[in-house]
This record gives C-alpha cells, structure tokens and sequence, in this order.
C-alpha cells in the first residue's frame, strides 16, 4: 500500500543510529547513507535526493543537545521536518478562489484524468458547492461519454456539445453556462494525450485563454515516480499550472512522486486519489504525508504534543500507574479529556493505527467516544477503577448496558477499546522515556 516499501526501508535506516549522546558526521554517516538509498529506491530524482540529504545533515549537525532527547528521535524528527518542506510546508493546498471556480484538468491518457475530474466533483459537492463538468475530448466520443456516466454516479450535470464543436467553443460555453446559472464550480475535462504532444498543448493554452482558469490541474499517475515530476515541470513550462493531482497513490509503495512533484516543479500537489472509487479524492496534506512516511512521525508528533499538554509530573505518575498495570477507566476517560485539550479528536490521527483516518471516520470515532463516556459514567466507582470486575461478570456488563440505554454489544465494544488504549498508552509512555533520556530504553 501506500509508501510500505518507503516507511520499511527509511525505519530501518534510523534503527541503524547508534545510541550515542550526540549526532555526529562520524554517527550519522551509515544512517544517511540508508536514508538516501531509501529515497533512491523511492524513485526520487538524485538532485533532489542530493539536497534533502545535505539538508538533513545541516541541520542535524548545528542541533544543539536537547535535554532528554535521544539522537534517534532528533534524527527521525529532522527528517519528518525536511520530508515536509520537501512537499511543500505551508499545509493544505486549497483551490484558488473564484466566482465561478474554473477548474482545467489535463493530463496523459490513461492516468486517471477523467475518475479524478468526477472524484473532484464528488468532493466539492460534499462541501455543498454546485458543480457543472464540461466534456471537451472530441478526439475520442468514448470520453465524453465517460465523463456523462461518471456525471451521473455522482450526480453532477455534464456539459457537452458532441464532437462537432471546437474544444476551446465548448470550454467558453460550458463556462458562460455556469456563469449565467450561479454555479460554483466549473471543472473542464480536456483530451487525453499519449505523450507530451504539441498540438494539444496549444489546445490547452487557447483554452486557458478562453475561459481563464482559476486553477489548472495536472493530473499524474503516482506509480511513474520521478516520471510524473517532471511531466509536472513540463506542463508548467508551457501551459502554467496551478498545482497536481496525483492519483493511483493507493497502489504506490514507493512515494517517489509525492516527494518529488513539489521540488522538481516548484507547484504543488493538490489532491491525491487513492481508489477507484468516487470517493477515492483526499487533499494533499504534507505533514500527514510525512506522518504516513515515517509512522514514527505520528509518535513523534504526540511527544511533542503531549509534552506541551502534560506537566512533567502528571507524566511521572501516570507512567507509575501503566507500569503498576493500574490503568482504568478514570485514565481512559482522562485521557479522552486530555486529548481533548490537545486539539481535540485531530490527535488521534498521530496515534499509531490511526494515521490513515478521514474527517468522516473521525465523525463516527467522536460519537463513539460520546457511547463510552455515557457508558462509563453508568459504572460504580468500584467498576471503574477495578476494569478486571467488568471483563469477568456478564450481569455488570448487562447492568452498565441498561443504566446507559446501550446494548451489550456496545459495552463489549467499549471494553475492546479500553483494552487496545491501555495498549497504546504504555507504548506511549515508553517512547516518552525514550524521550526523557533513556537512551537503552529501546
Ligand atoms: P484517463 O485516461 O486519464 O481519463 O484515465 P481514467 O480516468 O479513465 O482512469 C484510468 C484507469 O485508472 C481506470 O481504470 C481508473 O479506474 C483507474 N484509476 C483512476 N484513478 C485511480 C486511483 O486513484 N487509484 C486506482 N487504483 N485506480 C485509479
């Protein structure tokens, strides 16, 4: 799946950083050379492996002894950081404003052009935008005809005029139609091309002068690798691009595109598709990106979180308690409590095994969380500090059931999670002594 082959090479080139105090030239040696092969393997470009990897040894080198701090996780968070900057830092690339929006995507044949123009209609119209697509591939009926389908799965209107009519014609009705009618969003797919073709540039170009763009999109297969960065880089030499798409990702281990579209381009990645689906159309988010790189990073990133959320001695004690194995629902409500002040459910994601969740399954997460707490509170102080009471006797299970006005199955659930959180929370803990300077506590 996505980066696996990229994440297992990269994680075994930090585990080969000796734990010594500091990070030295002689220390960071055999790790930076693993992280550049990584890269390498990843199908990232030399020159940009090149940089990255000065970069990387920069600003390792100048860091300065963070108290506690083992030079693994400095190591691995310079490297989370530079994988950021690399794809580009600033965060979310949302679509440029415009009344109406007008979206032109481009892109080769068989890259997942026309999926990705339903994809993005899909998800503009979930944030309550009105959509027209306009098909102008009249080199090939079986396009339009594409597009009209994919319309109707995902109920937006089609504009399309046969293939009678210029492309650059259709473009500026389509547009004047959407104008006229209010709509919101205009996204113009235009005709696939087997290779970079010049003809068809200059098509893209008139049309672009037509209709005025607010965003033009080129839309790149991920499994091409440093392939796709530098079609982005040709396509914004001569037709000007607002950013990419970046689509089969789900299929691409290596991540060599994502991390190169942004240096090799300078434009950025907006969207990445990750399915066949219609719903298979996610913003591009750098530092979720890295998160999902690394999988380290999501620990990393809740140290550091929680070590601003946390005083240092509420640490000490609930690590007494994981390691007395005296966790219980008061911690497990805390713990809700307290993420709550850490950003709310969004930390989640950086918990391990939650990476990878969207806004909707976080929406079904915060209701669940809502069933257990409800489920909790129907517990005697007993049953709460005492989890074994509970795991052991159906009838309190039945009891906390019905004071809560939930099922037995819900309350079984809640175990289950309570169980995997104490599992969590321990391997956090561990990573926070990691942090607090036990250098041999790997
Ligand atoms: P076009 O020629 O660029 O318009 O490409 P299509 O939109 O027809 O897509 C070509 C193929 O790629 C189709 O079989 C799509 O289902 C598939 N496809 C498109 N996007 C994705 C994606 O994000 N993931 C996967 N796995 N397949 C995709």
């Amino acid at each position: 799946a996505m980066f696996d082959t990229l994440s297992a090479s990269l994680s075994s080139a930090f585990k080969s950083l000796n734990a010594d105090a500091k990070l030295t030239a002689e220390n960071m040696k055999g790790p930076l050379r693993d992280v550049r092969r990584a890269l390498l393997e990843a199908d990232v470009s030399l020159p940009v492996v090149r940089r990255f990897i000065k970069k990387v040894e920069e600003r390792a080198l100048g860091l300065e002894v963070l108290e506690g701090v083992t030079p693994q996780v400095q190591f691995v968070k310079i490297v989370s950081d530079e994988l950021v900057q690399l794809m580009g830092a600033e965060g979310s690339k949302d679509l440029n404003p415009g009344q109406p929006q007008v979206i032109l995507m481009a892109g080769l044949q068989g890259v997942g052009k026309t999926t990705a123009c339903g994809k993005l209609a899909a998800f503009l119209k979930k944030r309550r935008k009105s959509v027209l697509m306009v098909a102008t591939d009249v080199y090939r009926p079986a396009a339009i005809d594409q597009l009209v389908k994919l319309g109707s799965k995902v109920d937006v209107p089609v504009f399309e005029l046969g293939t009678a009519v210029s492309p650059v014609e259709i473009a500026r009705q389509g547009v004047a139609k959407a104008k006229a009618e209010g709509i919101d969003v205009v996204i113009v797919d235009t005709a696939g091309r087997l290779q970079v073709d010049e003809n068809l540039m200059a098509e893209l170009q008139n049309i672009k002068a037509a209709v005025h763009p607010t965003d033009t999109l080129l839309v790149v297969d991920a499994m091409t690798g440093q392939e796709a960065a530098s079609l982005v880089k040709t396509f914004n030499d001569q037709v000007d691009l607002s950013g990419a798409i970046l689509t089969k990702m789900d299929g691409d281990s290596r991540g060599g595109a994502a991390l190169s579209v942004r240096e090799v381009s300078g434009k950025p990645i907006k969207f990445v598709g990750t399915g066949e689906k219609m719903d298979a159309l996610e913003p591009f988010y750098p530092e979720r990106m890295a998160q999902r790189i690394l999988g380290m990073g999501d620990m990393l990133t809740l140290y550091e979180k929680a070590q601003e959320a946390i005083k240092e001695d509420e640490v000490a004690a609930f690590q007494k308690r994981l390691e007395a194995d005296a966790f219980d629902f008061n911690d497990f409500l805390d713990q809700f409590k307290r993420m709550n002040n850490m950003g709310g459910l969004q930390m989640l994601k950086l918990m391990p095994g939650f990476s990878g969740v969207s806004e909707k399954q976080l929406y079904e997460v915060e209701k669940k969380l809502k069933r257990y707490e409800g489920m909790i509170t129907s517990m005697t102080e007993e049953e709460r500090a005492n989890p074994q009471l509970l795991i052991s006797s159906p009838s309190r299970r039945r009891r906390v059931a019905e004071g809560s006005g939930r099922s037995e199955q819900d309350v079984a659930e809640l175990m289950g999670a309570f169980t995997q959180m104490k599992a969590q929370t321990s391997q956090m803990s561990k990573i926070m002594k990691l942090g607090q300077g036990g250098a041999d506590a790997e």
